[in-house]
């Protein structure tokens, strides 16, 4: 894109953001001064640039932090149902599906908002209101065990413009790297998968910045794809497909009782903005007046995050508990200002680092099984903990913690091997997981 637009933007991002002075300023380098911070650079670049974004590590314990805020905010209206989907419609009903058990509701909806993301087209077909909002593309990302890479990365998110002009990114994750990413259409979101082109591509990525840092298959620990639920588009490329989001509604009328509310497009920057403008529609539609803002809300473990004194916290915490600062500050990064409580739990029994991921403890794991919804193992590895994207959890990890979930949730022997052999299947073929590393011979 060329140094001057780069620049013009970072200059509108600054000043866009200069009222709320909460982050510095961009830096820009010319080619010499970025060789010079950065040798490992390949020396063909034009130039580098700084600047301070926000980063959400855990977006899928965001999720739940905001599922568990709600329900304790509002314990007789506010129910969240895991592993239910919209499998139906009558005129002035939707049928809910038990996935685990198979039995089925029927519920008479005032409104339906449809937020199955890149499934709203599928989901409306079930609500009998067939629609073209979405035209999905898949993105994939690599998560690599690369030490050289990591340290090249200085700490920063670095973004550039790979050969087909697609920004693409390399991202320091704990001590991991995450590469990314692609932006290929897709028709259904439940066939997507990281493909060994797309594989390809992010390592080739690698040998254009660093070109002396060599990445290749047997250094990936885990790949992954999603789909954007972006709107249907004719454009020409996916890159000019609009990241914005928008209601799409389908009025009450023949088809049905009610109108369905779809959320097309939205990302994690804008969820709140999103969320205020649905809620409005909403409540607008239902003849009700707000009661109370969110707009300066915290969620979940930002609540009594110690946004002002983060060190005092922390040797607070070490006195009070008798626990390592290093264990304290990794639980306050895992669980903001929840760590306190979920510190608490941990000690009010015998606890002990868990033999396969000793930054775990056994009572962690407890804490997560009872308090966080959790119903398959896959539900912790996955999405209450960074353990299998880090590609921190092997055969015997993933039997170890099996066991625990099972003492919880009262799983029997067949249930707990059922559940291992579950997450096994998906980490390998979805994942790029070696059968090895899952105990399995291939
Ligand atoms: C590759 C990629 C990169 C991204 N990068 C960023 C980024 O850098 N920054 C950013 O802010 N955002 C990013 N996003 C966007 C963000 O992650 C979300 O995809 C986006 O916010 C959409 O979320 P959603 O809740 O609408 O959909 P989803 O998160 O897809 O959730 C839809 C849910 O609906 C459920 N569902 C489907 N059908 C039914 C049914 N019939 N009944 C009941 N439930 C159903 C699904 O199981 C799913 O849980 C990225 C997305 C992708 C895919």
């Amino acid at each position: 894109r060329g140094a001057l637009i780069i620049k013009a933007g970072l200059t509108m991002y600054d000043l866009f953001t200069f009222g709320q002075q909460t982050l510095p300023r961009h830096r820009f380098f010319g080619k010499a001064e970025s060789l010079v911070r950065r040798p490992e650079l390949n020396p063909n670049i034009i130039a580098t640039a700084t600047y301070y974004d926000a980063w959400m590590p855990y977006p899928e314990r965001i999720a739940l932090e905001i599922i568990l805020d709600a329900e304790a905010d509002s314990p007789n209206h506010a129910r969240a149902i895991n592993y239910v989907k919209a499998v139906g419609a009558g005129y002035d009903t939707v049928i809910l599906r038990d996935q685990l058990t198979g039995d089925e509701y029927t519920v008479k909806p005032k409104i339906v908002i449809n937020a199955a993301g890149p499934w709203i087209d599928f989901a409306n077909e079930k609500l009998n209101r067939g629609s073209r909002f979405i035209g999905g593309t898949k993105g994939s990302h690599l998560v690599v065990d690369h030490p050289e890479l990591h340290a090249a990365t200085q700490g920063h998110e670095m973004f550039f413009e790979n050969a087909d002009g697609r920004i693409c990114l390399f991202f320091p994750l704990e001590d991991r790297v995450l590469i990314g990413t692609t932006d290929i259409r897709i028709d259904n979101p439940d066939e997507a998968i990281c493909t060994e082109e797309e594989v390809d591509y992010m390592l080739d990525m690698v040998k254009i910045v660093f070109p002396n840092i060599h990445v290749d298959r047997s250094h990936i620990v885990y790949r992954f794809t999603g789909v954007r639920p972006l709107p249907s588009s004719a454009a020409s490329t996916t890159g000019q497909i609009s990241r914005d989001h928008s209601i799409n509604t389908i009025e009450a009328g023949a088809r049905g009782a009610y109108p369905v509310l779809s959320l097309v497009g939205g990302k994690w920057t804008t969820f709140r903005a999103f969320s205020e403008h649905v809620t409005n529609e909403v409540l607008a539609r239902l003849n009700k007046k707000r009661i109370t803002s969110t707009l300066k809300l915290p969620i979940g473990g930002g609540k009594k995050f110690p946004k002002k004194n983060r060190q005092g916290w922390i040797n607070d915490m070490v006195l009070k508990t008798g626990l390592s600062r290093q264990y304290i500050e990794m639980m306050l990064n895992r669980y903001g200002g929840r760590a306190e409580d979920i510190i608490a739990f941990c000690q009010a029994e015998n606890d002990a680092p868990l033999e396969c991921v000793p930054d775990y403890t056994h009572r962690e794991i407890v804490f997560l099984a009872q308090y966080e919804k959790i119903v398959h193992l896959d539900d912790l590895l996955m999405r209450r903990s960074l353990l299998a994207m880090l590609g921190k959890i092997d055969g015997a990890g993933i039997a170890e913690i099996a066991h625990i979930l099972a003492g919880v949730l009262g799983w029997d022997a067949q249930q707990t091997q059922d559940e291992i052999a579950r997450v096994s299947h998906m980490l390998i073929t979805h994942h790029g997981v070696s059968p090895e590393k899952m105990g399995q011979m291939n």
